[in-house]
């Protein structure tokens, strides 16, 4: 059973039934879960924890939805990696990756949608949507599809082919919009007004939501439980950043980990970098903008809970940072050469901030990083087509040596 008692405007504290809402009535703040953590205090344990499924349902009872019905598609449960290379290149003695880039459609959306489908079966719902910057299209898909829902996915129509295609072969109803991503939300707030769909980061976006805390609880659990001392998380509505900050608190305040030393690092592109202007600029009043980014999947320049984003910065006594846009491509090809892990642009962006994070001295060589790899990279492959160079031969052993011979880059 799910352990959810309410919902609870983030803004005036007002309460709500758990119903498919996500806006207080009164405030316009936006909803989240709460849950009847006495009830779950008494059931949970590291023990009951280890018994479950290799997959994020394994933290059901921090979830608001009764796992046992979930539409899964096996999301979570990925790797956390020491990285030796990577630390050498970067002067760090304790750092992990995690590699979320492993889900099923190929990103951490999994998680959230995982949730988001489930909710949406047990209300009642028939159709499966969502406003999307490319990875959350391939996942609602998916999940619509193991489901047997009716999916309705909309995206900005100059998306990377890879996430096009990525949405697309689960033959989704798939509306590619003239528009910026800004404006596909502003055209699907409208539209779930006036249709009876599951938009999973609308109406159902307070339990959608809940499932990135996972991302907090795994790398916990894989740690030998603890929270690690610094996460560095690339942002785009800035969701996904405050959930991991909460999933730590909620293992600790549940007396599964000790107190959270994590200093939650917030990384954004140079050309859409809403949340850390507004860091920059001291103020917690986000001013939207027109993004200009090769890293599309966090191309949000309206970001929703940026506000929270800001404050749980300053809560983890984190910071944030925007990595220019030509350090995206370097960030990909950094983690690649050093790990042989193949992340997408978002991905790029926090190996880059994380490298400006060492640069700064905020993070001590041996102090325990971890970093969210939260994209895979055969997604984005327009963004790094510059930057491949196969040696094209004939097949005889003179075109092979002499193409060697004239190998002037520095591949291994
Ligand atoms: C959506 C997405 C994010 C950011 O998610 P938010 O919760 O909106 O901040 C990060 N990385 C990738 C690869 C994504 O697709
Ligand atoms: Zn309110």
């Amino acid at each position: 059973m799910a352990y959810v008692s309410t919902l609870r405007c983030r803004s005036c504290s007002r309460e709500y039934p758990a119903e498919p809402v996500n806006v207080c009535e009164f405030c316009f703040g936006p909803l989240e879960v709460v849950y009847d953590y006495g009830a779950i205090a008494k059931v949970i344990s590291r023990e009951r924890i280890a018994a479950g499924p290799l997959s994020m349902w394994r933290y059901q009872d921090l979830l608001p939805v009764d796992g046992s019905e979930a539409v899964d598609i096996n999301a979570g449960f990925t790797p956390l990696i020491k990285c030796h290379n990577l630390g050498e290149a970067l002067g760090l003695r304790n750092l992990y990756v995690k590699n979320d880039a492993v889900n099923p459609s190929y990103s951490f959306k999994d998680r959230v949608v995982s949730v988001a489908a489930t909710k949406a079966v047990e209300f009642g719902f028939d159709t499966l949507a969502c406003a999307s910057t490319g990875n959350l299209a391939c996942s609602v898909a998916a999940h619509a599809a193991r489901a047997g829902l009716k999916a309705r996915v909309f995206i900005p129509a100059d998306l990377e082919h890879g996430k096009v295609v990525g949405a697309a072969i689960y033959n989704p109803t798939l509306i590619a919009v003239e528009g910026s991503y800004d404006e596909v939300n502003r055209l699907c707030s409208e539209i779930s007004d006036n249709y009876r769909w599951a938009f999973v980061n609308i109406n159902i976006r307070p339990y959608y939501a809940e499932g990135s805390k996972t991302l907090a609880y795994e790398v916990a659990e894989q740690l030998g439980w603890r929270a690690p001392d610094h996460a560095v998380v690339p942002l785009a509505s800035g969701s996904m950043f405050t959930k991991i900050w909460k999933g730590f608190q909620e293992f600790s305040d549940l007396g599964l980990i000790g107190s959270v030393p994590t200093k939650m690092h917030a990384t954004q592109a140079a050309g859409c970098a809403p949340i850390v202007e507004a860091h920059r600029e001291g103020t917690l009043h986000i001013r939207p903008i027109r993004p200009d980014t090769i890293a599309k999947s966090l191309a949000i320049g309206n970001p929703a809970d940026g506000l929270f984003a800001l404050q749980t910065v300053k809560e983890s006594g984190g910071s944030a940072t925007a990595v220019p846009e030509e350090e995206i491509v370097e960030g990909i090809k950094l983690l690649a050469e050093t790990e042989g892990i193949f992340t997408e642009t978002a991905g790029g962006v926090v190996v880059s901030g994380l490298k400006h994070l060492v640069k700064q001295n905020r993070i001590e060589p041996d102090e325990l990083t971890v970093v969210y790899i939260t994209g895979n990279g055969l997604k984005t492959q327009e963004a790094v087509e510059e930057v491949v160079n196969p040696l094209f031969i004939k097949p005889n052993l003179e075109s092979f040596e002499e193409a060697m011979s004239k190998r002037t880059d520095i591949s291994r």
